[in-house]
């Protein structure tokens, strides 16, 4: 089953490459499998410990390769932080919970009465500017349960 959806993503993901003119090289193949396996936002750190064999350099060009063919999508509470993740059009509609402290990604998913609500208030927005929305991103910053635990966080 897992497999049937990494199939049809990875055609997915090579028809979007190809798109704009890049090749699904092995190295893009191996950051893209591993997106799908892990399933949630990752570090360079994360990719480092999961593909050894992987120089960081290339992972890094790999991202922006992704990036820039809208398969990859960079989550971030910093600069500092960066976490990469599949793009949402390539998996499914979430949010994320973003601790500052630690960099902590957290996917969340509001039921459907909060999107229904939301998209109605930004609809309303977006038509008062002239403005088509398609669709939105939704990221919260604060402080994560591991770090709230640690003293320096406590009000
Ligand atoms: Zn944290
Ligand atoms: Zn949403």
């Amino acid at each position: 089953m897992i497999y049937d959806r990494a199939d049809s993503l990875n055609d997915l993901v090579a028809a979007r490459l190809r798109f704009v003119g890049q090749r699904y090289t092995s190295g893009k193949r191996e950051i893209v499998g591993l997106l799908i396996e892990v399933g949630h936002p990752v570090s360079i750190g994360d990719i480092a410990e999961r593909l050894p064999k992987m120089p960081r350099s290339s992972a890094y060009r790999h991202l922006v390769d992704l990036q820039q063919a809208g398969v990859v999508r960079r989550v971030t509470a910093s600069d500092e932080f960066a976490r990469f993740e599949l793009a949402e059009d390539l998996t499914e509609h979430h949010h994320h919970l973003l601790c500052v402290h630690c960099g902590r990604v957290i996917d969340v998913k509001p039921g459907t009465g909060f999107e229904a609500s939301l998209n109605r208030t930004v609809g309303q927005l977006a038509r008062a500017e002239g403005f088509v929305p398609q669709s939105h991103r939704l990221d919260v910053f604060g402080i994560c349960a591991t770090c709230g635990r640690n003293s320096a966080f406590r009000s």
